[in-house]
Formats: C-alpha cells, sequence, structure tokens
C-alpha cells in the first residue's frame, strides 16, 4: 500500500529535523536553567537562544517573549493576564479564546469569513466599549486572514488593546509584530514543526500581564515553574528554520493549494471552496460538499490513507459543527458537509493529487449511496 498521506497540518505539523535535534541535544543534558553552576548556564543558554529565534520569528524583542505550555495557555494569559475588563471577541476566534472569555461581546464576520471593521469602528463609538479586542491573525478552518492593522488602528485610537492569535499564521505568513501594532500575540510550535505542548505569548514592549501561575521568578515572573527546556529548544529550532525557509515553503504550498482546490472543484460536482474570495493562508483549504457528512468523508478518505479534518480539530473525539461556517452564514448542509485539507513544509504534489483522485472517489460512492436510498 502506497504511504499515508498527511494533510492535517493546521491540527499538527510533523516535526522538523532540526527541531527534533535539538530537543535530542537538551534532552541529553542535565541542568535546571534557574541554578547558577554551568550545569544551569548552559540550560539557561538553550532557552534564550531560542527566545531569540522566537522573537526574532515575529519581529519581538527577546525579552517580550513568555513561553507557555502552548497556544491554548498563551490566549488564555492574555485573556486573563491583563485583569478584569470589558473584552470582545470575534465570532471565529478559536475555542481557547471564546471559552476564556465566555462573557465577551461577538464581532461578526462576512459571508467571506472576514471580521467587520464596520461593526468594530461602531462599537468603538458607543458607550461603555471594550477595553481589550481579541481578533486572530488566521483561522485555523478556513485560512481567512484578517486585517489585523485596521484593527489596531482603530482600537488604539480608542485606547484600546489588542491581541492577536497568531497560532495558525506562525511560519506560513509574515508576522511582523512591531508593525501589526497588536499588543499581545499568540503563538504555538507545533502548528509549524515544532513540538506540541510549547508555545509563547509575546507582549508589546508597552504591554505587562499578571501571572496566572504562581510560584518561582521564571519567566519573568510572569509565569512560574521550571522551564520545558527541550521543548523550547525544539520551538526556537523549528522558529529558525521557518525563518530561513517560509518564503520558499509558502510559495510551495500556495501552488500546491490551487491545483488541489483547482483539481476537486473540478472533479466533485456541487463542492463549494469555503472562504474563496478572502485572503487566505496558503496551506488552508476549507471544502464543503453538502448532503454528504464530514465524518462519512474524513472516514473514507482514511480508509484511502489520507488524513484531514472535519472541520475544528476535536480534542474528545467527537466534531461538533463548526461556529466558523455558522458565524460565515454557510447553511447548515454546508456546515455538515465540510472538511479541511491543510498542507505544510513536508507536503508535495503526489499528496495533493492522491487526495483529490480519493475524495472525488468518496464523494462519488456518497452519491450513489443516496441516490440508490432515494
Ligand atoms: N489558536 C488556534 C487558532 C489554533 O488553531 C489552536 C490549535 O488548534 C490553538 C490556538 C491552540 O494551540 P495549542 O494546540 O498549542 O494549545
Amino acid at each position: 500500500m502506497a504511504p499515508a498521506v498527511y494533510l492535517d497540518y493546521n491540527a499538527t505539523a510533523p516535526l522538523r529535523p532540526a527541531a527534533a535535534a535539538a530537543m535530542a541535544a537538551a534532552m541529553a543534558h542535565t541542568g535546571n536553567p534557574s541554578s547558577v553552576h554551568g550545569f544551569g548556564r548552559m540550560a539557561r543558554r538553550k532557552v534564550e537562544d531560542a527566545r531569540a529565534e522566537v522573537a526574532a520569528l515575529v519581529g519581538a524583542r527577546p525579552d517580550r517573549v513568555v513561553f507557555t505550555g502552548g497556544g491554548t495557555e498563551a490566549n488564555n494569559m492574555a485573556l486573563a493576564g491583563l485583569g478584569p475588563r470589558r473584552r470582545m471577541v470575534s465570532a471565529v476566534e478559536h475555542d481557547s479564546v471564546l471559552k476564556a472569555a465566555p462573557e465577551a461581546e461577538f464581532l461578526p464576520v462576512g459571508a467571506d469569513g472576514v471580521i467587520s471593521l464596520d461593526a468594530l469602528r461602531d462599537r468603538l463609538q458607543r458607550p461603555a466599549p471594550p477595553a481589550l479586542v481579541s481578533v486572530m491573525l488566521a483561522n485555523n478552518e478556513t485560512g481567512v486572514v484578517q486585517p489585523i492593522a485596521e484593527v489596531v488602528a482603530l482600537a488604539h485610537a480608542h485606547r484600546i488593546l489588542v491581541h492577536c492569535d497568531a497560532v495558525q499564521a506562525a511560519g506560513k505568513i509574515a508576522i511582523d509584530m512591531p508593525a501589526l501594532g497588536v499588543d499581545l500575540m499568540s503563538l504555538s510550535a507545533h502548528k509549524f514543526g515544532g513540538p506540541q505542548g510549547v508555545g509563547a505569548l509575546v507582549l508589546a514592549d508597552t504591554v505587562e500581564i499578571e501571572a496566572m501561575q504562581r510560584g518561582g521568578g521564571q519567566e519573568r515572573g510572569r509565569r512560574a515553574g521550571t522551564e520545558n527546556v527541550a521543548a523550547i529548544a525544539g520551538f526556537g529550532a523549528a522558529a529558525a528554520v521557518v525563518a530561513a525557509r517560509r518564503q520558499d515553503e509558502a510559495a510551495n504550498m500556495t501552488r500546491l493549494r490551487r491545483r488541489l482546490e483547482a483539481g476537486a472543484l473540478e472533479r466533485v460536482a456541487g463542492a463549494r471552496l469555503i472562504g474563496a474570495d478572502a485572503p487566505r493562508l496558503p496551506n488552508t483549504s476549507c471544502l464543503t460538499l453538502p448532503g454528504v457528512a464530514s465524518e462519512t468523508q474524513v472516514i473514507g478518505l482514511d480508509l484511502a490513507g489520507i488524513a484531514v479534518s472535519a472541520g475544528a480539530a476535536c480534542s474528545s473525539g467527537k466534531v461538533a459543527p463548526s461556529h466558523v461556517l455558522r458565524a460565515m452564514g454557510a447553511s447548515e448542509a454546508e456546515v455538515l458537509g465540510s472538511i479541511r485539507v491543510s498542507l505544510g513544509w513536508a507536503s508535495v504534489a503526489d499528496d495533493v493529487d492522491r487526495f483529490v483522485e480519493a475524495w472525488s472517489a468518496v464523494c462519488a460512492r456518497a452519491a450513489a449511496a443516496s441516490a440508490s436510498a432515494a
């Protein structure tokens, strides 16, 4: 049987060899980064080198990078770390934002998945405006990229802080945090070839947060606990590779994504590409075939050796219908028939061709089955 095809990079990307090597080297070394002796200093060096690499990825200062246990923790830290305040989040945020700010007002998106700047402008002029706005840089399900610099311009004019979840954007598009002007930015290593369970919250020079986790004074008192040196080293190594190769990788992903979308829409009658008219990440395609359940498509593809995801990645084994597609006004049949195909640094044309072939076969079988049942 042909080797399996992995097209679920937005759930997690394969570990880059440089990250694996950095982690192995860190794990082979004993030392607590807070210890003053040579062993400790060597571990500290690994953490600080990685901090510089992660900071460089988004154009930030290394001392503004707070290492966390992943993107979820970074989002929670951003939303809780500024203390109680009125919050507004986009309707298409990841659950780690939505559930960390359950009382927040929603910023709506249009049918293309892009947030409504008019709605934001309007809200900021009415009484009791939010004090923090959280809008992601790119969506995990559709790849739609948000106009963050414009959000910042509007919010800052009213002295409102902006948090940006850049977990899916990092490694796929260029990120210049000072140019975007955001106050807090979340990152996660495993979405671009670093290890799982490590991420960062990056703070603008003018912003400080209150620690959620208290204890030792690690991370400049912003997050207590002995650092996960190996994971941080892997994060740094992945960030360094991305800094060197992102443009070439993005060009490759864009070419492959176009091939995939053209092939899929040509072969499967009735299929639609969600967010087609919006600026999107080079790697993400959200396809829907109304009438054929996402699960049927995902399982059929899995049987053909191809890994994709049904809308949002799930943590509990079951997939909830996508709040993202609903917020975009997709019909229920489109929501229930959607899949996410996401490419990455190791994707090749053969992966795409096999996906197109297998997806059209799965959809044709499902159409034949429903015709014979009718
Ligand atoms: N934010 C976005 C947009 C995501 O896609 C994810 C993961 O799917 C997260 C946050 C959470 O990141 P982590 O898996 O590192 O907790």
